[in-house]
């Protein structure tokens, strides 16, 4: 078993002051893959210590010190690729193919992205060419708090880190608990790429006591925290007491708009979009609402897919998905989904237990429900599970009623090949992002929410600017 109880405070890897060690549980097998020890307000009070000392020379440092160290780490982090993809298979029950590809892809491309950024970044600028003597001047933000979920573990950490150390802020990193053995290794990335000691720190722990200790810390003066909205209303709870900045990316409920036009692929594509990574992602496409003329011939396909759609062992090479992350997910999931049956969804595929000859290991069926109404609790809870519900429409104008009839606004999909509806139709989802016809968000566009879904944008630049504060100077010569 991996054993990875120390934290890494101020340069070094340190024992927890008062230890209190978990189990880090294999999704796939049900069975202990790991142990960490949760952090308690010490811990969090010596490392917060220590990202402060760092901002004293840290927040001063030169955008060229800061390119040379993000080169170092972004070299080591294609060094150790495998690794982390192992850590994340073990973690949170992402397939190996898939782990690689994506979820350690994504930290390689965030990372590259960063650094394009950074090097294009002007950290100091006059207001305009009417009023040079106004400089305008990007600081870092200083202490910053970063809290992940499991769902994305690296993506979600690069996202965070790699923009902070960018703009010169120093950090305490908590990554979740399910999840945090690929997060320690970047940890030992930034070790190795000889960042100063107290720029990065890692703390692992639980929401309730770690998670709450680092976001109550008055020296810390920024929050970034990605995982569930009920999380991130009590962290902003916490960070309203001293002001402290705070960056929020929370659930997705989005509508998949399927007009009668659409490609011939964007039944499966949308069905494919909701079942991957388990159907743990925030911005999945959960709500299929498709255009009546469609209806039933849409409702055959995705009853084909959905049956034929290939659950497994996540450390088979292929394509299929893998577990839900936890015992606790895979109830949730199995009793709303029981819910969906009991309000009258009509169950068209997959539906309660586990797929057959998967006993140990907290798989779930890909699942598809027709008939849905939007105000059923499937239609509205964040599910993070494959399950979708299909939703009938008659008009343009109801497609946009229903897709913007929720809490959340993270991001919504058009599926039609009329470029004029997709332009109308865009500019009416209330969510920060709309992805068409499945060209994608790219890596460096501004990704976050509208309304429950968030506040701040992550990636790119607007990730980059979401860690520093400006400042205008009035007089400069
Ligand atoms: P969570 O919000 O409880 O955990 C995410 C991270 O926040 C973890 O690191 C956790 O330790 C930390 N945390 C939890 N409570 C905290 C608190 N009070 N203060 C500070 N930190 C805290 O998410 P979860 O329990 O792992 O998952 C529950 C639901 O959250 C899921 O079903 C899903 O709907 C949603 N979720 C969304 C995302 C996303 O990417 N938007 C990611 C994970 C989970």
């Amino acid at each position: 078993m991996i054993e990875k109880k120390n934290f890494y405070i101020n340069g070094s890897w340190v024992s927890p002051k008062n230890p209190k060690d978990i189990k880090v549980v294999n999704p796939a097998t049900e069975k202990d893959c790991a142990v960490i020890s949760l952090g308690g307000k010490e811990d969090i009070n010596d490392a917060v210590l220590a990202a402060k000392e760092a901002f004293k020379t840290w927040g001063f440092s030169s955008k060229e010190e800061r390119l040379s160290l993000l080169e170092n780490f972004y070299a080591l982090y294609k060094k150790r690729w495998n690794d982390i993809t192992d850590a994340i298979v073990q973690e949170m029950g992402a397939p190996k193919d898939f782990a690689s590809k994506l979820q350690t892809g994504t930290g390689a491309s965030h990372t590259k992205s960063f650094i394009r950024y950074l090097k294009e970044f002007e950290f100091e600028k006059p207001l305009g060419e009417h009023a040079k003597n106004q400089r305008l001047i990007y600081e870092p933000k200083g202490v910053c708090a970063l809290i992940t979920p499991w769902n994305w573990p690296i993506n979600q950490v690069t996202l965070k880190v790699i923009p902070a150390l960018a703009s010169g802020c120093t950090m305490i990193l908590k990554p979740s608990e399910l999840a945090p053995l690929s997060a320690i290794i970047i940890a030992e990335l930034i070790d190795e790429a000889k960042f100063p000691k107290g720029v990065f720190n890692l703390v692992n722990g639980d929401g309730a006591t770690t998670g709450d200790a680092l976001t109550s810390h008055p020296d810390v003066n920024m929050i970034s925290f990605t995982g569930s909205t009920r999380a991130g209303a009590l962290i902003s709870q916490n960070a309203a007491k001293d002001f402290k900045r705070v960056s929020l990316e929370l659930g997705g409920k989005g509508a998949n708009i399927i007009f009668k036009d659409a490609d011939a692929e964007a039944i499966e594509r949308g069905a494919f979009r909701c079942f991957r990574n388990s159907g743990q992602s925030c911005n999945a496409p959960t709500r299929m609402l498709v255009e009546r003329p469609i209806y039933d011939e849409a409702i055959e396909r995705l009853k084909k897919y959905a049956s034929e759609f290939k659950v497994d062992d996540p450390s088979k090479e292929g394509e299929h998905i893998g577990p839900v992350i936890s015992d606790v997910q895979f109830n949730k999931i199995q009793g709303l989904i029981q819910k969906g049956i009991d309000e009258g969804a009509k169950l068209v595929a997959g539906g309660p237990g586990k797929p057959e000859g998967l006993k140990d290991g907290y798989y779930v069926k890909p699942t598809v429900f027709a008939d849905v109404n939007n105000n059923m609790e499937i239609a509205r809870t964040e599910i993070f599970g494959p399950v979708l519900s299909v939703i009938p429409f008659e008009t343009e104008e109801e497609a946009i009623q229903i897709a913007n009839d929720t809490d959340y606004g993270l991001t919504n999909y058009i599926q039609t090949q009329d470029t004029e509806k997709v332009q109308r139709v865009a500019r009416k989802l209330r969510s920060g992002m709309v992805d068409v016809n499945g060209a994608g968000i790219a890596v460096d566009a501004p990704f976050g929410g509208f309304k429950h879904s968030g506040i701040g944008r992550e990636a790119g630049k607007e990730g980059l600017l979401e860690f520093l504060e400006v400042k205008s100077v009035g007089g400069w010569n």
